[in-house]
């Protein structure tokens, strides 16, 4: 096991930063075993892609990275086994290698699967990532490896459990037959694309929808299951569509300084990227998901039941569409929606959930950036959920009333973890241990 010490841990974008003094990266699940038996704390990370200050933070790190075998395949049940450091772009390669797929993706392919699942990532019209895992290793604050499979009753603690439970060592994932989507993308007016919703997730197999603040217009991307041979007019609009993020970034760069200038950055945006139709065809994984990504971004997200989802956006767009608060959101707030399930912490958790992105394209001003706030304010006031792995402020206080397992999850944690192994000053104040400490 290779080990570095004393060494600056840093996020992807840079906004968390952390000295340690410890840094395992292991190849294996015993070596994994090892560095948890030998630190009183540890946290572990996959890509460093989260926005929350969940994956650091303690004197010793295990670098999940390297520990990123495809295991096998077990073709009478379509299950493929990884090592947890897989990156999800490797992991939907192989498998579509095979002609299978999972049948939900995130707009990402660099995260790992570990931190994927740990943080509840999800893609839409379908649901949680880890709701396709059917089987866990998991590795205890002891050191030893609990084994969990679908049905267990630990199974619905442990699918989200934002790396608190224990270490997630190999996944065992359900596939699907891969299957073509026929992508059609176009504009619409708010009152058009908003009344639609409950429809569209009956008539298609896909629905995204890419909302553009300031606008009152969303990019509505819609998918459907088609033969792989049918033939479909490709369109994928003028060619200089590739710079948007270029152009964002230069539109937005001082967006921190004098807010105002998104609303008007967006309205150019709009008109020059989202005002095009277009049409393609592919698997999930080919036609849906970003594969590169040319700068940082911070993000939030919040989620909320989708019958409760309309009042929340008009309030929410009412709210940053006045000028007096600062709140101006840079271009897009990404629309999905998630299917219910009985994962503890899950978004969806016994519920169909709508999940709105929110985006600061400048992440090193993001503390500046009021409409994370807004957003927050808005969706915590109906009952909505933070994205674990993004930027949010609310604590054990306001999450004890929006997850109805919250108290049963913290219990659960209490008893694999009882010397508090995997907390970090972050997931300390999260589940409001710090003052449970103090008082015994
Ligand atoms: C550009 C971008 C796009 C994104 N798109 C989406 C999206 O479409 N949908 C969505 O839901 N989210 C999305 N996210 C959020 C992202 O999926 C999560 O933040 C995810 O956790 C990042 O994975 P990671 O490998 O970087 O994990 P890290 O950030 O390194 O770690 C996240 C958490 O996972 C824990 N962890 C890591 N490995 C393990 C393990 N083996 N066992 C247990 N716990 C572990 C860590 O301790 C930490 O608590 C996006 C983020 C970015 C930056």
């Amino acid at each position: 096991m290779k080990q570095n010490k004393n060494g600056v841990w840093k996020s992807w974008n840079e906004n968390l930063v952390y000295t340690y003094t410890n840094l395992y990266k292991v190849t294996s699940e015993s070596e994994l075993q090892n560095a948890v038996l030998e630190n009183e704390k540890i946290r572990f990370f996959g890509s460093k892609q989260s926005s929350a200050d969940i994956a650091a933070g303690s004197d010793a790190l295990i670098d999940m990275t390297s520990y990123n075998q495809i295991i096998g395949f077990n073709d009478a049940e379509n299950t493929v086994t990884v090592q947890s450091g897989v990156l999800l772009g490797d992991l939907l390669e192989a498998i579509e290698a095979k002609g299978w797929c999972i049948p939900c993706l995130p707009d990402i392919n660099t995260i790992t699967i570990g931190g994927a699942l740990a943080t509840g990532t999800h893609g839409t019209s379908g649901k949680l990532l880890c709701e396709y895992m059917t089987q866990c290793r998991l590795v205890l604050a002891n050191g030893t490896i609990k084994i969990i499979n679908e049905g267990d009753d630990l199974m619905d603690a442990v699918r989200v459990s934002l790396g608190v439970l224990g270490v997630m060592s190999t996944i065992t994932f359900k596939c699907e037959p891969i299957y073509t989507l026929h992508v059609k993308e176009r504009p619409e007016n708010d009152s058009e694309w908003l009344p639609k919703i409950k429809q569209r997730l009956k008539d298609h197999d896909f629905l995204r929808i890419l909302w553009l603040p300031h606008t009152s217009k969303g990019y509505v991307i819609t998918g459907d299951k088609i033969n792989p041979d049918t033939e479909v007019i490709e369109n994928l609009g003028p060619k200089y569509l590739k710079h948007r993020r270029k152009a964002s970034k230069i539109l937005y760069k001082y967006s921190h300084v004098f807010p105002w200038i998104t609303s008007i950055s967006n309205k150019i945006l709009a008109k020059a990227f989202f005002s095009s139709k277009k049409e393609h065809k592919g698997s999930l994984y080919q036609a849906t998901v970003t594969k590169s990504r040319g700068s940082t971004l911070e993000l939030a997200e919040w989620t909320i039941g989708i019958d409760k989802f309309p009042k929340v956006f008009e309030e929410l767009k009412a709210e940053i569409d006045k000028w007096s608060n600062n709140s101006f959101i840079h271009i897009p707030m990404d629309v999905r929606f998630v299917q219910k399930d009985n994962s503890w912490l899950s978004y969806a958790y016994k519920e169909d959930t709508v999940t709105m992105g929110c985006v600061s394209r400048n992440a090193a001003t993001a503390d500046t950036y009021e409409a994370f706030k807004s957003v927050e304010k808005i969706f915590l006031k109906h009952g909505g959920k933070p994205h674990w792995g993004k930027r949010f402020a609310a604590k054990d206080f306001e999450l004890s009333r929006i997850y109805k397992k919250w108290e049963d999850f913290k219990d659960v944690r209490r008893q694999l973890d009882p010397t508090d192994k995997f907390l970090n000053p972050y997931l300390t104040k999260l589940f409001n241990l710090k003052k449970l400490a103090d008082a015994s």
